[in-house]
């Protein structure tokens, strides 16, 4: 709503930038953020100057080894920690602390409280937050769960569901809240192969359903091809920004096999080889 009175004089340059904020900028922009865990004896630098800018409906995707610092880079997003060095906008706001705007979802499967029905787990955040109450929050909650294929599951304890289910549950209650961003960390990661290609698809049939956006972390090269729209590839520990680019199109996805191969290889050639980033280096001197 606020941007349509800024609107006329942007021209479109590649990306609709006049669609993401009040500032025509990203929705998300995360500039020279470094982070760090101060533990009783050691200072761990788990993120060094990453920059990125998530725009309105981008799959974005954090790619790298484990430990490179996705998982940090997540929570700062979420608001739970805070750069030493940098900063990390949402909608040209300045994030200082968790809100609505940006709901997690986590590989475990013992995210849900197990007290509570999948209906009453969806429901708890719109309630909680005062986003809506009573029959309003049934509702809302209600279409969610239908969104996710769970409607017969409503009554269900999380104890009764499959890993599978219970992160449908999770996506749900997070969709429910339309939050501008949808945070997922390695959401599908602890379900077996075949489940795992499911969620991924049905996940993508959600986006074309919505057109959410979504920061969604993974250490699978395959997986961020086929979730992501585009990819940030960071280096070991500490995470750095290696290298951003497209993914492919949905459909070449699936019918471009020797693309694909070709995609993977090139991200698993930046990833591991210290020689692209000299490569990188020489296009920027
Ligand atoms: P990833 O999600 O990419 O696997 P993490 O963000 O979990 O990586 O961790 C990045 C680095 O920060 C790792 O070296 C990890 O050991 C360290 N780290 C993560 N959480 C903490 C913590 N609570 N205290 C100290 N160090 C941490
Ligand atoms: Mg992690």
């Amino acid at each position: 709503m606020m941007t349509t009175a800024s609107r006329g004089g942007v021209a479109a340059q590649g990306r609709d930038r006049a669609v993401n904020g009040p500032l025509n900028g990203p929705l998300l922009d995360v500039r020279g953020v470094t982070l760090q865990y101060k533990t009783r004896d050691h200072l761990v630098t788990a993120t060094y100057r990453v920059d990125f800018e998530v725009f309105r409906g981008d799959r974005f995707v954090l790619l790298g080894p484990s430990g490179c610092g996705k998982s940090t880079l997540l929570k700062a997003i979420g608001g739970y920690l805070t750069p030493v060095e940098g900063e990390i906008r949402l909608k040209g706001e300045t994030v200082t602390k968790p809100g609505p705007d940006r709901m997690m979802v986590f590989q475990e499967f013992d995210q849900l409280l197990p007290w509570k029905t999948v209906a009453e787990n969806v429901m708890f955040p719109l309630v909680a937050s005062g986003r809506l109450a009573g029959a309003a929050a049934r509702d809302k909650a209600r279409d969610a769960i239908a969104m996710v294929n769970l409607a017969s599951f409503a009554d269900s304890l999380p104890h009764t569901l499959s890993g599978g289910m219970k992160q449908r549950v999770a996506i749900a209650r997070a969709m429910a809240m339309e939050p501008d961003i949808l945070l997922m960390d390695e959401p599908f990661a602890a379900l077996d192969a075949l489940t795992r290609r499911k969620m991924q698809d049905e996940l993508l049939q959600l986006w074309d359903a919505t057109g959410f956006t979504v920061v969604f972390v993974t250490h699978s090269i395959p997986e961020a091809i086929k979730v992501g729209s585009r990819v940030l590839l960071l280096s070991p520990h500490p995470g750095q920004v290696k290298a951003e680019l497209n993914s492919l199109p949905r459909d070449a996805a699936a019918a471009d096999a020797p693309g694909l191969l070709k995609l993977e290889q090139k991200i698993h050639a930046l990833l591991f080889s210290d020689a692209v980033e000299a490569e990188e280096v020489a296009h920027v001197v």
